[in-house]
């Protein structure tokens, strides 16, 4: 047997693809990287492939990280993967590289705020497989039947060099929520991948299977990713709380998460960007359907966290705001980028953040949301891409070619499931997620 390991990027489709090379030939591979090809961006998450400019020409590295690396022991077999970045053959970040991308976010808020970002991903996730019995929310007994799974999830993200935080069986049928600690940059959204990918593969070992589709029943809850962001300064102190702020926000935090906000229905189709993203995204399903900040409120797209600590250095410290509106079909590093040059637009642009909502918006008319400043999220993939496609801000975010080969991508991605009813589009997305 040859030990092989897997050199991975999370594409556009939020799905992680790449290549296997012998575990022998790491030194050279991590200069050298495996070949990869241009036109692999438009494969869509149902391996259709969309309208590609780049049609069967060019080629690029695939270059694994050694920073990102996972070597995960099973009883029978170990599975190893290498997240990387993609570049061009004269070694140059490749324009579409979902962690290029989030490179360029993190830079501007270092730029426009001074600022290095903190940030956790909290996933929810089904089991498809049966094993999970039924009127167990929070329930210990849901729990305990997936015991040995939850174990053995936490310690492999331990052993990935990630800080689990907690597991429970959360609110939905055979739902359950895992949560890590904050990462620096890159970091963060290279853990919500590997997060992912050893939850489906401690499933897979355990004849179990996991899946995070958005949402597998409409007249149930969905699978949410709960994105916390907090932010150090240059001397690595915390920069997130101020006291006397708005809801405790710093001048800093205010600003950023206002530009989320402007900005929250143009992005929503980079943070949830599947079809059936949007039956889950819809009101009292503790999701996000309106633009509003939530103070501790669970109904809004943006919420400010509660803190258990009293000191004002751990308070500072634990503050966080939480980025509600997204899920795992969206690749962790464009969904964070997204988020972030939202947030940097507020910055630069100093913006001041709505007053926290304490109210059930879905009862207001339309005439008094816009009013107070609020909007109905995009109710659908169609309508949310449009917002982007119509957003010149938000397009000019991204390199040139980003826009029209993700929004090719993602309207062949809404013309496979064109013709499928909802029940099978959620089969389809819980296939492929
Ligand atoms: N399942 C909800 C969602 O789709 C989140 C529930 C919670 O607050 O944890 O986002
Ligand atoms: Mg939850």
């Amino acid at each position: 047997m040859t030990d092989l390991i897997f050199a991975a990027t999370c594409d556009l489709a939020g799905k992680v693809r790449g290549k296997a090379f012998p575990a022998d030939q790491l030194d050279k591979r991590l200069h050298r990287g495996v070949g990869w090809t241009p036109t692999n961006v438009q494969i869509t998450c149902f391996d259709s492939i969309a309208d590609s400019p780049f049609g069967a020409l060019g080629d690029l590295l695939l270059v694994p990280d050694k920073d990102a690396g996972v070597t995960a022991r099973f009883e029978n077999s170990t599975e190893r993967f290498m997240l990387g970045d993609i570049v061009t053959l004269d070694g140059d970040p490749w324009d579409l590289c979902t962690r290029a991308l989030l490179r360029g976010a993190l830079d501007r808020l270092q730029r426009v705020g001074g600022v290095s970002l903190l940030a956790a991903f909290e996933h929810e996730f089904q089991l498809t497989s049966g094993g999970s019995p039924a009127y167990e929310a929070y329930g210990r007994a849901g729990f305990e039947a997936q015991r040995g799974l939850c174990e053995t999830l936490m310690a492999q993200l331990a052993e990935a060099g990630l800080s689990p935080d907690s597991i429970m069986k959360e609110y939905g049928p055979a739902q359950y929520e895992v949560v890590i600690g904050p990462e620096q940059g890159v970091r963060a959204a290279d853990a919500a991948v590997i997060v992912r990918e050893l939850t489906r593969a401690t499933a897979r070992h355990a004849g179990e299977r996991a899946t995070y589709a958005p949402i597998l029943d409409p007249a149930s809850v969905g699978n949410g990713v709960h994105i916390h962001m907090s932010f150090l300064d240059a001397q690595g102190m915390p920069a997130t709380y101020d006291a006397n702020g708005p809801c405790g926000m710093s001048g800093l935090t205010a600003a950023f998460s206002a530009g989320v906000l402007k900005y929250l229905d143009s992005i929503l189709a980079l943070t949830a960007p599947s079809v059936v993203s949007y039956l889950r995204l819809t009101p009292h399903r503790w999701s996000a359907a309106y633009n509003n900040l939530g103070f501790r409120d669970r109904e809004a797209s943006l919420r400010v966290c509660p803190v258990t600590a009293k000191d004002p250095a751990s308070v500072a410290r634990q503050f966080n705001i939480e980025y509600r509106a997204a899920d795992a079909a969206a690749c962790p590093h464009l969904a964070l980028a997204a988020v972030l040059h939202a947030g940097c637009q507020g910055i630069e642009d100093g913006l001041t953040p709505p007053d926290p909502t304490e109210e059930d918006l879905s009862l207001l008319s339309p005439e008094a949301l816009q009013a107070r400043g609020f909007v109905r999220l995009p109710e659908t993939l169609e309508a949310a891409l449009d917002r982007f496609e119509q957003n010149d801000t938000v397009r000019g975010w991204f390199p040139d070619v980003f826009a029209p080969v993700y929004l090719a991508h993602k309207r062949a991605e809404i013309a496979f499931v064109a013709e499928m009813d909802t029940a099978a589009r959620c089969a389809a997305y819980s296939q492929t997620y």
